[in-house]
């Protein structure tokens, strides 16, 4: 290969900064000679090639002492666990054969730079830019869309994303959304002030706290949504306490027709009349197949007419059991959440053509899936649900309502401090 002869060819890139700071060997010191001798320390920028695998090879054609470079190595994984890559750039200072000191730009946000200490072990620390928490309040009255009005407003486009992900979930951004719709919100993201690394600045990981929006024709149909934090998951529910989606998906599957019902039905094969207690979805072969819902699966394997299976176990008594699969996605024991790939849509065991059949058991007891009233994923009960609708939605209203006031209070200083100086500087 072309690419590899080049490889062998090329040295490796080495620039000194500076011509006069070639290492020299160490001159004989003379009887006569009294004045000291100053280290002589070159400063080496290196690329990491496609071979190199680590410091020990990127270090090979120097003379530094193996301790040193695991020390280094130890220093670096302190702060850094992803390694180094073929392309990233060490710069480094060696006097004689000892690392001084040893920077590695690894992206805008991670410069680490590593210094020998008096005890000739490294340390190393991050010197790339800290972000700031910043709160941004979104309040926008849609004229044209939601990205447009957001962004008139001059909010960030991850703020914009962000916003959209989460609401997405309770409103139709191509139906539901009117001109005089307003959309309010709060974010928390992760600000780096520009500088070097981001010339513009940036805005990064936001997190919603609170959104509601306000849409439809005329009287305004209103959308809240609380983020809530249920043991290590975060939730996005409404002011009843409940988060948007079910918790089974009624068509686990695209592009899908429903070919037979739920109910009893000549049996296409056996040509006896039986209950039939799935819902059958014609698709093409290969097609997808999701889980309808978060939860363990208790088989993923063949089992009789029903061909490759796959059953999952739900919260709340919900089983679901997928029939007929091509192949599997997953395997028993697997903790699946709603939409993961279980398997593809096949016609294995007794079936006369590619479909899913679905079926949803409650309590062991197989139910109509098309007619079924889902509950929702998450929905707070009892004395949770107290204290979130009397404490957490009233707290979370008021804090954002004062930081709405506050940001109105501020431009409208602004404002006040651009006319007044309009005034006192006069027509320009
Ligand atoms: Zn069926």
């Amino acid at each position: 290969m072309y690419s590899d002869e080049l490889e062998q060819v090329l040295p490796l890139i080495e620039i000194s900064t500076d011509p006069l700071e070639e290492p020299v060997a160490k001159p004989v010191m003379s009887q006569a000679a009294e004045e000291v001798v100053e280290p002589v320390i070159t400063t080496v920028e290196k690329s990491f090639s496609k071979t190199d695998n680590g410091l020990t090879s990127f270090f090979a054609e120097y003379d530094i002492p193996y301790a040193d470079i695991l020390s280094m190595d130890r220093a670096i994984k302190l702060v850094e666990k992803a390694g180094f890559k073929a392309g990233d750039t060490l710069t480094f200072s060696l006097q004689d054969s000892i690392v001084t000191q040893l920077s590695w730009y690894r992206d805008a946000k991670t410069i680490i730079q590593v210094t020998r200490q008096e005890d000739g072990q490294y340390e190393a620390k991050n010197v790339g830019p800290e972000p700031l928490r910043k709160t941004f309040i979104v309040d926008s009255v849609i004229e044209t869309n939601f990205y447009a009005a957001l962004k008139n407003d001059n909010q960030p486009d991850e703020v914009i994303y962000e916003m959209a992900d989460i609401l997405g979930k309770v409103v139709g951004f191509t139906s539901d959304i009117h001109k005089g719709n307003r959309f309010q919100g709060e974010l928390v993201c992760d600000l780096y002030a520009p500088s070097n690394y981001f010339p513009e600045g940036s805005v990064e990981n936001c997190d919603l706290s609170y959104a509601k929006a306000s849409i439809g024709y005329g009287e305004p149909s209103v959308k809240e949504m609380f983020r809530y934090v249920i043991g290590d998951e975060i939730a996005y529910l409404n002011e009843k306490g409940e988060a948007a989606g079910n918790l089974l998906m009624k068509t686990p599957i695209n592009g899908a027709r429903l070919s037979s019902n739920f109910g009893s039905r000549r049996h296409p094969i056996s040509g006896y009349t039986r209950m039939h207690k799935g819902t059958d979805f014609a698709a093409p072969t290969g097609t997808p197949i999701y889980a309808a819902g978060n939860g363990t699966v208790l088989r993923a394997s063949r089992y009789g007419t029903f061909g490759n299976y796959v059953r999952i176990k739900h919260a709340n008594g919900y089983e679901t059991a997928y029939a007929h699969m091509q192949g599997f996605a997953t395997k028993r024991g697997a903790y699946v959440r709603q939409g993961d790939i279980i398997g593809y849509v096949g016609s294995t065991g007794a079936s006369t053509g590619p479909h899913l059949h679905f079926e949803v058991y409650l309590n062991g007891k197989a139910v109509n899936s098309q007619t079924l009233k889902m509950p929702p994923v998450v929905k707070l009960e009892g004395t949770v649900l107290e204290a979130y609708q009397g404490e957490y939605v009233v707290t979370v209203r008021s804090d954002f309502a004062n930081a709405l006031a506050r940001k109105r209070w501020d431009s409208l200083q602004s404002w006040a401090a651009r006319g007044f100086n309009a005034l006192t500087q006069g027509p320009s």
